[in-house]
């Protein structure tokens, strides 16, 4: 990801936030952007880079890390890293109601899953019976092919060797001072900020 790199001085950086913090109101409020991005996503990359000095995994790229470390707070921490990297940078600042796929990203959708809409059905299903924390991810196989993940924590499609196009981030921090206990109806209007050209460009054609 372009918008993730390490200094080597300094670490692992957060990534640029590309809208303002209430552009995703009122999907997202800017209170939530300002403590999922400002604070959850800074704790997991000052956790990283602490558990990362002055080791192997220090000038490791951070896909390899995610995809080599052991189980453990450093795997935890660079999946996490990864996932907010990818889950702030697919959303458009611009909400509309009928936001739906175009092109090639919809003609793949339509091969693996018939239709956007089944698609999306099958998204919220598994986000509402995801258990605990986690993620909700479409992603790419290395044959091309379509499915949606279920990550718990913080895995991450990468450490399954799969391409990462669109997540939803359904620990309760992602939505809980907007939706409280309503994390279904949280996941239903996410559909309207997706950029889905971020995500086609995602895909390996
Ligand atoms: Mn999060």
């Amino acid at each position: 990801m372009s918008t993730m790199t390490r200094n080597n001085v300094t670490g692992y950086q957060m990534p640029t936030l590309l809208y303002p913090s209430n552009a995703l109101e009122p999907v997202i409020s800017r209170t939530t952007i300002e403590y999922h991005y400002g604070k959850h996503m800074q704790a997991y990359v000052d956790s990283l880079n602490r558990l990362s000095h002055g080791n192997e995994y220090e000038k490791m790229p951070l896909r390899e890390i995610v995809e080599r470390a052991p189980e453990g707070p450093l795997l935890n921490n660079a999946g996490q890293v990864l996932n907010h990297a990818l889950y702030f940078e697919q959303f458009t600042p611009y909400p509309k109601a009928n936001n739906r796929p175009e092109g090639t990203l919809l003609s793949a959708i339509k091969f693996d899953f018939g239709n956007f809409d089944t698609l999306r059905q099958r998204m919220e299903e598994a986000c509402a019976s995801l258990f605990g924390s986690g993620w909700v991810w479409l992603a790419q196989d290395e044959r091309g092919k379509l499915d949606i993940m279920r990550c718990y924590n913080g895995d991450t499609p990468a450490r399954h060797r799969k391409r990462a196009l669109y997540g939803i981030d359904v620990w309760e921090h992602a939505y809980y001072l907007d939706y409280q206990n309503r994390r279904a109806d949280h996941v239903k209007r996410l559909w309207e900020i997706i950029d889905w050209e971020l995500v086609e460009s995602r895909m390996d054609l």
